[in-house]
């Protein structure tokens, strides 16, 4: 059966030595939850395969592929991005790597696909940057991993970035980061900040923040991708629904905006989800039956976690083949609005 992975990270060179820098450096103004997270990626002796594997495309990747029947990979630049960078450094290097992603594309047409990336430091710079490259064969999305230096995409600055993808007809894959300066103290006593819950934590409130700011009800047609099963909000549903109008009726502050649809709504319309490091088939199953068979993806999340548990996450759960084939590759190919060259690929 074809496998499409869609949430698989690549870095270049230039982008983790500038990362090490910000990591390395002595200012006061450092995020810490980044640090704590990434210092040891980016610095640990231990962390050397990591690094060699997020920065190889052509030797051990395709081998992993190979071993674990994965047809395609949705290739994306590794949290955070750029988006720890000064703007006109974020700028730079997110064209460079963008560039660099566009050759690796060329090389391997069949194999990999890609999802471009922004500075949503510079939102004007980001919607030109995504109608430079909508147009190629093998982009097929957006990616942003969460805040941008604690600033969330739900101000209207960032609506022309929306409008790109939206006109173009790119999802946006909102990808995890380390919580955000304000929110990140409490998560630092126990190495909290990343992937144990932090990561979680922080997208989902990034992606209600879309949904409550009535983003939405802006860009209609806009779909947003979360990893990770949903990043919890699948489970969080009904408790959407229910409380979203007496909170309503309590709130005296006109905080809480009127919304033209229920959350359980934007979630089933406008979000769609993927497996990625969520390797158990009793919450795959959970979120297959909450937000419908024709919304979920399967993902890696390579190099940072086993090609060979995910799949046989899935392939241990006891689903359908129709099940199977749609959480494969046909709802990729209908979400990214991309054939994938499946045909004659291996
Ligand atoms: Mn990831």
């Amino acid at each position: 059966m074809f496998r499409i992975a869609v949430e698989e990270a690549f870095a270049t060179d230039e982008m983790l030595v500038e990362l090490s820098r910000i990591v390395n450096s002595k200012r006061k103004t450092i995020d810490k939850a980044f640090s704590s997270i990434y210092g040891p990626v980016l610095n640990s002796t231990n962390a050397e395969p990591l690094r060699r594997r997020l920065l190889d495309v052509s030797g051990e990747r395709l081998s992993i592929m190979d071993a674990h029947g994965i047809s395609v990979q949705i290739l994306s630049l590794t949290a955070p991005g750029v988006q720890m960078f000064s703007t006109g450094k974020a700028c730079d290097i997110v064209a460079r790597c963008n560039d660099y992603l566009l050759t690796v594309l060329e090389q391997y047409p069949r194999r990999y696909f890609g999802l471009l990336s922004v500075a949503p430091q510079a939102p004007e710079f980001s919607a030109a940057e995504i109608a430079r490259l909508a147009s190629h064969a093998n982009i097929v999305g957006v990616i942003i991993n969460s805040h941008t230096n604690g600033k969330y995409l739900d101000s209207r600055k960032y609506d022309v970035i929306f409008k790109a993808a939206e006109d173009h007809g790119l999802p946006l894959y909102l990808h995890p980061n380390t919580p955000s300066s304000a929110m990140a103290d409490p998560y630092s006593p126990y190495g909290l900040a990343g992937p144990i819950w932090g990561f979680a934590a922080e997208t989902s409130l990034h992606a209600l923040r879309l949904m409550f700011s009535g983003v939405f009800d802006r860009f209609p047609r806009l779909k947003v991708i979360l990893g990770h099963l949903g990043e919890g909000l699948p489970f969080w549903t009904h408790r959407l629904d229910s409380r979203i109008g007496i909170s309503q009726l309590f709130d005296s502050t006109g905080q809480l905006k009127r919304l033209m649809r229920k959350p359980s709504e934007y979630l089933t319309q406008n979000f769609c989800f993927s497996t990625s490091g969520m390797n158990s088939a009793v919450e795959v199953k959970f979120v297959k039956d909450v937000m419908g068979e024709d919304n979920l993806m399967f993902a890696v999340d390579y190099p940072y976690e086993d090609t060979g548990e995910a799949v046989n996450g899935i392939e241990s759960g006891g689903f359908s083949t129709e099940f199977k084939q749609k959480l494969y590759f046909k709802n990729a190919q209908r979400i990214f609005n991309c054939d994938f060259s499946l045909s004659d690929s291996i």
